[in-house]
């Protein structure tokens, strides 16, 4: 491993913001930091980054960085707004950090050409930042952060301020970026999908703490408890007797503390396994969403209401009786692992 936190923490006037934080990194690899707001992520960014003052152990190559300055680090930053120079184009920005250092200039140049190859942005030298959309600037900010060949990039929400469809395409291509680039990365977001997208490795945190850390389909396969599948954009959770029921049509054994269901892992099919009551359903452009009473136990005291898909062509009517099949990769046991058993 290149990266090992031990034990972090950081307060602000006695108030923590990040709790004993034990995380590891293996060069080349993007690690994932997933967390709803104020949680702490950045905070832990800036820790790792030595702008934040912290408790604890934090180690590149097995050696101490505490007495090292930002500096010094080797690691470059990327934010949310990219923060690119206004007045110097593209390719001004691109090879900024490397004129501050001297290289001589036809070096500058072909690294910058390079870059620019890399990130998709070939043609965009002499463009000034105010003439490009949001998704384009942050490809300069990663092609500016990686020209000085960082030991480790640190993404702080790179993709936040982008809209939906461009986010997800942009964290495709910027994966696919750090990849090609064998760039070692700590990526912070609150947005699971991303995460799946970029992480090789996954680190779920709350209120300060990581609550399960692990190779990403790991802790997708198997969330240490409710609150963890939540974050990971599990639906819902089930415990006691509608766990056993939703597992056994799985075929999945619920964990000890039972079991998340994604949103569409029930499945209107007329050879499936539970029966229920059609309540009610709602078209949308790819599949009709429907609410659907099942016959069995019910959940926390409630009626057993599930959330449930069927293809736009299936014809329905509310109250007809219906059969479900739960489909098994969209389905979790809950609490099988240790906590941050492998990481
Ligand atoms: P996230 O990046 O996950 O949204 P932050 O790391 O920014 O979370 O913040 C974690 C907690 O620390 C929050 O409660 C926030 O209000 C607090 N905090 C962050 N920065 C400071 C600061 N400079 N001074 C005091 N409190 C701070
Ligand atoms: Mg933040």
């Amino acid at each position: 491993m290149v990266l090992e936190l031990r034990d972090v923490s950081v307060a602000y006037d006695g108030v923590p913001a990040v709790q004993g934080v034990d995380l590891t990194l293996d060069d080349g690899q993007v690690l994932a930091v997933l967390g709803p707001s104020g949680c702490g992520k950045s905070t832990l960014l800036r820790a790792v980054a030595g702008l934040e003052p912290a408790s604890g152990a934090i180690a590149w190559d097995g050696r101490d960085l505490a007495g090292v300055p930002t500096h010094r680090r080797g690691f470059a930053l990327m934010f949310q707004d990219g923060q690119l120079f206004g007045h110097l184009t593209v390719a001004g920005n691109v090879g900024y950090a490397l004129r501050l250092r001297r290289r001589p200039r036809a070096e500058v140049r072909a690294r910058v050409a390079e870059l620019l190859e890399l990130t998709g942005l070939s043609g965009y030298a002499d463009r000034l930042p105010g003439t490009l959309s949001g998704g384009e600037r942050q490809r300069v900010a990663l092609a500016r952060s990686l020209a000085v060949e960082p030991r480790l990039l640190l993404l702080d929400e790179p993709l936040s301020a982008l809209d939906v469809g461009l986010r997800e395409r942009l964290a495709t291509d910027l994966r696919a970026i750090l990849r090609a680039a064998g760039t070692t990365a700590l990526w912070v977001t609150h947005d699971h999908e991303e995460a799946f997208v970029v992480a090789d490795r996954l680190a779920v945190m709350r209120a300060g703490r990581v609550l399960q850390s692990g190779a990403i389909d790991e802790v997708w396969r198997a969330p240490v408890d409710a609150d963890t599948a939540l974050l990971l954009g599990y639906a819902r959770t089930l415990d006691g007797a509608a766990a056993a029921m939703i597992g056994g049509a799985a075929g999945i054994e619920p964990g000890p503390e039972g079991l998340a269901l994604r949103r569409s892992a029930l499945r209107l099919d007329d050879d499936g396994p539970l029966t229920g009551v059609l309540e009610s359903f709602r078209p949308t452009p790819d599949q009709v969403r429907l609410r659907v009473r099942l016959d069995g136990p019910d959940v926390g005291g409630s009626a057993p209401l599930y959330d449930a898909v069927a293809p736009l062509d299936r014809p329905l009517v509310v109250g007809e009786r219906v059969r479900v099949v739960v489909d098994p990769t969209r389905v979790a046991p809950l609490g099988s692992r240790s906590l941050r058993g492998s990481l």
